[in-house]
């Protein structure tokens, strides 16, 4: 290296922080448990933070909205435990979005006119509202930049329906939502957004099941709360949303769950850190800032030492707003499904970091192609998507951003996949989804309306 280039590298911009949040940040992050003897940082030291001159972003604002769900825990995390603060992002505002629908209204106009420049997203919204399809025909390019999480996902079954044979691998579903079909009953199952996850794993679950969601049953998009209130007074039958939702309906004896979304496919993508493209094309260095906050806290997030903090964190009023034992159980992998069977094994929780399949964080193209399959599979996209689908990711999913940035942290190479596919996928009834031949997978499948 020149003396010259040297002296730049060499160079730190320091700024101010706050002492808790980057004391903190230091002792309690985040790869794995820091040994007893973890020095003390005095505030004096903590009070500064420094960060090579070539990183620093150029903002140090950005407005990032969460759903109040444990998929939005690495944004709440990294604003409170100092990451956002320990990369330069001193003004992260990390805004509860009432559905994701307003997240949606609000990514649409920006933080400039009181929206949001990006935040959590199921998937594959980012790519709909690239395209206008949700977004009124307004196109607003974003880019999907990180995997806030795997699981932590579940199918909630209303109390009534209990010992009907509802379960995992259910072949006795159909029987029964037929004759529900012909009382004039029809089985009513609701998700929080169209179109997206929560909808795909009830689908799946249903159709790997024997049952056409099409023409068996009635989905519908019902707010959260709502549903749960409904499925009190019987009106509805089913719910696939995040927790802490499925696991509030067994607490209360509202019903219970049939399946995690962690059995239907092991180590599944789940939620999306996404955000608007004009932003992070002007903002590259603060993207990458927030990446790497995000990133940290994921890697925080993911040790079960840090989980009982997390849950006190996310909990409070100012963010989920729920009591500290209804996400307790459920981030240590303890699920009481409410049939009798109970989950007890860590590597079922909510995943922030790696998971059985490798890293949780990256935003594998391979996902963001399932997502787009299923989307053709149940006609929510036309089928010459799947022509298109290759290019169409490469405009929207940045995992080049990422990769940067977890390298400009240094986080452990073993830590960053080589490859943009996870490679073949399995799900719980054996079904594989080849990357390679999205087709096949189409294909092999029963039911499907494509
Ligand atoms: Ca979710």
């Amino acid at each position: 290296m020149s003396d010259f280039n040297h002296n730049i590298s060499r160079r730190r911009f320091i700024a101010t922080a706050g002492a808790t949040a980057l004391s903190s940040a230091l002792l309690k992050g985040c790869l794995g448990n820091p040994p007893e003897d973890t020095p003390t940082i005095t505030s004096a030291q903590a009070t500064k933070i420094s960060i090579p001159t070539e990183q620093v972003p150029e903002i140090t604002k950005v407005r990032l909205g969460y759903l109040p769900i444990i998929e939005a825990a690495p944004l709440i995390i990294a604003k409170e435990k100092g990451f956002f603060t320990k990369y330069g992002m001193t003004d992260v505002d990390v805004s509860k979005q009432a559905n994701w629908g307003a997240a949606r209204d609000n990514v649409k106009i920006g933080s400039s006119a009181g929206g949001i420049d990006g935040g959590q997203w199921q998937m594959p919204m980012p790519y709909l509202i690239s395209e206008g399809i949700i977004t009124d025909n307004l196109k607003i390019p974003m880019y999907v930049l990180l995997q806030l999480n795997t699981q932590g996902n579940a199918i909630a079954i209303a109390d009534k329906h209990k010992d009907k044979g509802l379960t995992l691998k259910a072949d006795k579903a159909k029987a029964l939502f037929d004759k529900m079909k012909s009382d004039g009953t029809r089985f009513k199952a609701a998700y929080t957004f169209p179109k997206s996850n929560q909808e795909f794993w009830i689908r799946y679950w249903l159709a790997a099941n024997g049952v056409d969601p099409d023409t068996d049953i009635e989905l519908l998009t019902v707010p959260a709360a709502q549903t749960v209130a409904n499925m009190k007074t019987g009106s509805m039958d089913a719910f696939s949303t995040g927790d802490p939702w499925p696991y509030r309906i067994v607490k209360e004896k509202i019903g219970f769950i049939p399946a995690l979304t962690a059995e239907i496919w092991k180590g599944h993508p789940e939620e999306y850190l996404a955000m608007r493209a004009d932003w992070v094309d002007k903002y590259p260095k603060a993207t990458k800032a927030i990446l790497k906050a995000i990133m940290e806290a994921q890697q925080w997030c993911d040790n079960f030492d840090n989980r009982k903090e997390l849950v006190q964190i996310v909990a409070t009023k100012n963010y989920f707003g729920v009591a500290t034992e209804i996400l307790e159980d459920t981030m240590m992998g303890k699920y009481d499904m409410g049939d009798g069977r109970i989950i007890n094994d860590k590597s079922m929780a909510p995943l922030y970091w790696k998971d059985a399949k490798g890293n949780v964080s990256y935003p594998y193209q391979s996902h963001d192609l399932w997502f787009i399959t299923e989307s053709v599979r149940w006609g929510f996209l036309p089928k010459d998507s799947l022509a298109t689908a290759k290019d169409w990711i490469k405009k929207v999913n940045r995992e080049d951003i990422w990769r940067e940035a977890a390298k400009d942290a240094g986080f452990p190479v073993a830590d960053i996949p080589t490859s943009t596919s996870r490679g073949i996928e399995e799900f719980f009834d054996g079904t594989k989804f080849d990357p390679e031949n999205p087709q096949a997978y189409l294909d092999g499948l029963k039911i499907k309306k494509a």
